[in-house]
């Protein structure tokens, strides 16, 4: 594998790459690689001829409160995961290299897709990663970039942005990876000191829970998000931020769950880290059927806000 710091370096490998036919897939990460991006980057070699892995911990989608300064670097046992995954070509570029002007003028504005769930708590973060991604999208060439389902609302934003600003790349949504105990993989475990990692899986339970209440049978999202409030009521080493039930693809609110994988998403501070995690929804068929739509009160829509995948 080889690792490049600088677009020219990348620009003119994957130049040769391109003139002899070959395919190239991407994984944008922010590195501290684990199995999770290990899983995209197989997903990434199954599809495409050749890999490339971007490390980039992007200043422009942390806050001024947020973990930017510490977030989990370590370029040298990165590179061997990588090339273990399979990856031909590793992109780590330092903060100049990305905004040589500083922090770029031109934003990518990503509208009501990002003012919801993450980006309530974030604001400006959406904004942050869809700029980054359009650029090393413009860097890379790629014909496909993978992304993980961990960060649902992220993987619909970047989908968005693809498709309004009709860029040619395929964007591949691959699902999460997690511990044996539930708990969602993710660079940010490594700040969990040992009774905050006892507590963490508790999310990934309730998020379980809901989702089987949903089968069973409950379509109504707030009865979830109470669902999920409640069983981390027993668990206050996890303080949960929101748990609410979103379209796929607009991450707008979803108003039942209907039954086309509407995702119930949560994020909870857990001592020092910051998790996020979520569940598609598959309502059971019969919980439909059995409210039959004569009986709705007059103006109410069962199918509004369907989820269409
Ligand atoms: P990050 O380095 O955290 O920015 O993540 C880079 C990519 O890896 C994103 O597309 C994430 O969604 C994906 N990813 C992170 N954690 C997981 C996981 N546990 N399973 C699958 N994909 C993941």
């Amino acid at each position: 594998m080889k690792t490049f710091t600088t677009r020219r370096e990348l620009a003119a490998a994957l130049a040769v790459e391109r003139r002899s036919g070959r395919s190239i897939g991407f994984v944008p990460t922010m590195g501290a690689l684990h199995e999770g991006h290990v899983s995209l980057i197989e997903a990434a070699r199954q599809a495409d001829d050749v890999v490339v892995v971007s490390i980039f911990v992007n200043p422009l989608q942390f806050g001024p409160t947020e973990d930017f300064d510490r977030y989990p670097r370590d370029l040298a046992a990165d590179r061997e995961t990588a090339t273990d995954a399979g990856a031909k070509y590793l992109f780590a570029p330092q903060v100049a290299e990305m905004y040589p002007n500083g922090a770029t003028a031109t934003r990518v504005q990503v509208g009501p897709i990002g003012e919801t769930g993450e980006g309530r708590y974030r604001p400006g973060f959406f904004e942050g990663v869809a700029t980054v991604c359009v650029k090393l999208f413009n860097i890379v060439g790629a014909d496909r970039a993978y992304f993980g389902e961990k960060d649902a609302q992220q993987l619909a934003v970047i989908r968005q942005v693809v498709a309004d600003l009709n860029l040619p790349v395929e964007i591949i949504g691959c699902p999460t990876v997690r511990e044996p105990d539930g708990l969602a993989v993710s660079s940010r475990n490594a700040y969990l000191d040992p009774e905050s990692r006892r507590a963490a899986p508790a999310l990934a339970r309730a998020l379980r829970a809901a989702q089987r209440a949903a089968a069973t049978g409950e379509d109504d999202p707030a009865a979830l998000s109470a669902l999920v409030a409640d069983l981390l009521a027993g668990e206050p080493a996890v303080r949960l931020q929101y748990a609410t039930v979103f379209d796929p693809v607009t991450f707008a609110e979803a108003p039942v769950v209907g039954r086309c994988g509407a995702i119930l998403a949560a994020a909870a501070q857990v001592g020092s880290a910051r998790l996020i995690d979520n569940v598609t929804l598959a309502a059971h068929p019969a919980a439909k059927r059995a409210r039959p739509v004569v009986t709705q009160p007059v103006g109410h829509q069962p199918e509004r806000g369907a989820l269409v995948g």
